[in-house]
């Protein structure tokens, strides 16, 4: 992708850019699904761990990237779409793969909304489904052959 591409995805959220930014961006963008702090430390081994988780919680505020909390202990951070602005509508569905640890997202499928009863109201959906990644089915596959 164009340098320019990761410049106006930061300008859209209101994020000046600097340079950090932009590696943490980039990375995120090239990783091609969610990934974790760890993930981040391994990709930007010149940034440190705190400048990363710097920019990370900055991201999340302004709604650039989204957490999910799959139930590794770790959470992942992926990049929102466009048209984010992470409230409870624009909840996607994540899959969790047990086997390479991947966790995926999937933005054409919304969380599915439940009936509340009276006086509760809604903040966030942590909607992760677990199971095995198409990729993983294939070796499985191959090693039974
Ligand atoms: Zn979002
Ligand atoms: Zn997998
Ligand atoms: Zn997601």
């Amino acid at each position: 992708m164009e340098e320019n591409t990761y410049l106006e995805l930061l300008a859209k959220r209101e994020i000046q850019p600097t340079a950090i930014r932009l590696l943490v961006l980039k990375a995120m963008m090239q990783a091609g699904q969610s990934v974790s702090l760890a993930d981040l430390e391994d990709r930007l081994d010149t940034v440190d761990r705190s400048s990363i988780f710097r920019t990370l919680t900055l991201f999340l505020s302004h709604h650039l990237i989204h957490s999910i909390d799959d139930g590794t202990g770790s959470f992942k951070y992926a990049v929102c779409s466009s048209s984010c602005s992470c409230e409870v509508n624009d909840l996607h569905t994540h899959f969790h793969c047990e086997k390479c640890n991947r966790t995926f997202c999937f933005t054409n499928i919304p969380t599915p909304m439940v009936k509340l009863p009276e006086g509760f109201s809604l903040h966030s959906i942590n909607y992760v489904l677990k199971g095995i990644c198409p990729d993983c089915a294939a070796k499985e596959h191959q090693k039974g052959l």
